[in-house]
C-alpha cells in the first residue's frame, strides 16, 4: 500500500495544526472534547480546502497547467482558497461559482476583489454546465488548464484528509470520536478511511451541511481514495456516521447551528461559521445530549475553517 506522501504534494500550508483541549466546553458538556484547528492552516483565512489543494495543484502544475478553474457557491470558501494557492504558485485562478446565494461585495467575495481574482458567475444549479463553460474558456483562451472539481472533493483532494487523519495519529492522543462537517464529501472521506488506516478505535462522524445522497457519496469516494493507495480494504457502512446537520438548506443558517457559533465564540474564544463549522458543532452537541458519547469517551472536533462566510451574513436576522 502507498501513503498519502508517496503522491506528489506542494508545500502551501502550516502543518501539523494543533490539537487542543477544550477546556471550558468540556467542563460544560461533561465530555473530554478536544479540537484540530484546520482553521489555522496558513493560507488566505486557513481552512480544509488547503489539504486538498497541496495535492491537487501539485497534478496541476505537474501537468503544465497555466489556468486554474474551479467552482462552488457564490461564497465558497474552497475557491477562494484555490485562489490564494493558485497565485502563490504562478497560475492563474479562475472561479465560475453559481450565482446563488451571497453575490455582494462581503466575505469570500471580497477576499476574491482583494486578490484580483477573475469571478464568474453561472445561473445553473448543475456543475456539469459549469464544468463545460471551464472546457469552452480553457479552449478559447488557448492555455494549459486544469479543473479542481467543487470543494476539491475526489479520490485525489481527499488524501489529504487521510494525510491529516495520519497527522492526528502521530500527535498522539487518542480519541474514540472525531466530528467534522460533510460538504462535498473528501473531508468525511479522507477522515474515515485514514482513521481506519492509521486510528484504531476511532468513529468518524459526517455532520451533513448539505442535502447531496452522502450516503453515496461518502463510501464511493472513501472506496476511490483507498484503490488511489493501493490499500485492500472493503469500505462498509460501519466505517462511517452520518448525521443531518444542515437545518432549513445549504448556506442558510439554522437556529442550532448559530447557538453553536455563539457558544464556542463564548467560552473558547474559537470563531465557526455559519455555514459549516457551526452547523456541524451544533450536531455534535446534540449528540452529546443524546449521550451518544459515553462518559470518559474523547472526542475531537475537526473546526475546517469558513471564516470568511461569518463576515457575508446579517447576523442581526440570523
Ligand atoms: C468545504 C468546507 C467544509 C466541508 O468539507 P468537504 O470536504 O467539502 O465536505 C467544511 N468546512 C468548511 C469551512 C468548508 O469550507
Amino acid at each position: 500500500m502507498k501513503q498519502p506522501n508517496d503522491f506528489p504534494r506542494l508545500s502551501l500550508g502550516i502543518f501539523p495544526t494543533p490539537v487542543r483541549k477544550l477546556e471550558n466546553l468540556s467542563r460544560q458538556l461533561g465530555i473530554e472534547l478536544w479540537i484540530k484547528r484546520d482553521d489555522l492552516t496558513g493560507l488566505g483565512l486557513g481552512g480544509n480546502k488547503l489539504r486538498k489543494l497541496e495535492f491537487l495543484l501539485a497534478e496541476a502544475k505537474a501537468q503544465g497547467a497555466e489556468l486554474v478553474f474551479t467552482t462552488g457557491g457564490a461564497q465558497s470558501n474552497h475557491a477562494m482558497l484555490t485562489a490564494a494557492a493558485a497565485n502563490r504558485l504562478g497560475m492563474e485562478p479562475v472561479l465560475i461559482l453559481k450565482k446563488r446565494g451571497v453575490t455582494a461585495c462581503r466575505g469570500n467575495q471580497l477576499l476574491e476583489k482583494l486578490m484580483g481574482t477573475e469571478v464568474l458567475f453561472m445561473d445553473t444549479d448543475d456543475y456539469a454546465d459549469i464544468y463545460a463553460e471551464m472546457d469552452r474558456i480553457g479552449a478559447a483562451r488557448g492555455k494549459p488548464y486544469y479543473k479542481i472539481p467543487c470543494g476539491g472533493s475526489n479520490a485525489l483532494g481527499s488524501l489529504g484528509y487521510v494525510e491529516c487523519a495520519r497527522e492526528i495519529a502521530e500527535q498522539g492522543e487518542h480519541f474514540d470520536h472525531i466530528v467534522c462537517a460533510e460538504g462535498s464529501g473528501g473531508t468525511m472521506a479522507g477522515l474515515a478511511l485514514g482513521a481506519k488506516l492509521y486510528l484504531p478505535g476511532t468513529t468518524v462522524h459526517g455532520m451533513m451541511v448539505d442535502t447531496d445522497p452522502f450516503d453515496e457519496i461518502t463510501p464511493r469516494l472513501m472506496r476511490e481514495a483507498a484503490a488511489l493507495l493501493e490499500a485492500e480494504l472493503a469500505i462498509t457502512s460501519s466505517d462511517y456516521r452520518l448525521r443531518d446537520a444542515c437545518g432549513p438548506g445549504y448556506a442558510i443558517p439554522s437556529a442550532e447551528g448559530n447557538a453553536a457559533v455563539r457558544l464556542m465564540a463564548a467560552r473558547e474564544g474559537i470563531f465557526l461559521d455559519p455555514v459549516y463549522t457551526g452547523k456541524a458543532f451544533g450536531g455534535l452537541l446534540a449528540m452529546a445530549r443524546e449521550g451518544t458519547f459515553r462518559p470518559g469517551e474523547r472526542v475531537l472536533f475537526v473546526h475546517t475553517g469558513g471564516a470568511g462566510g461569518l463576515f457575508a451574513m446579517d447576523w442581526e436576522e440570523a
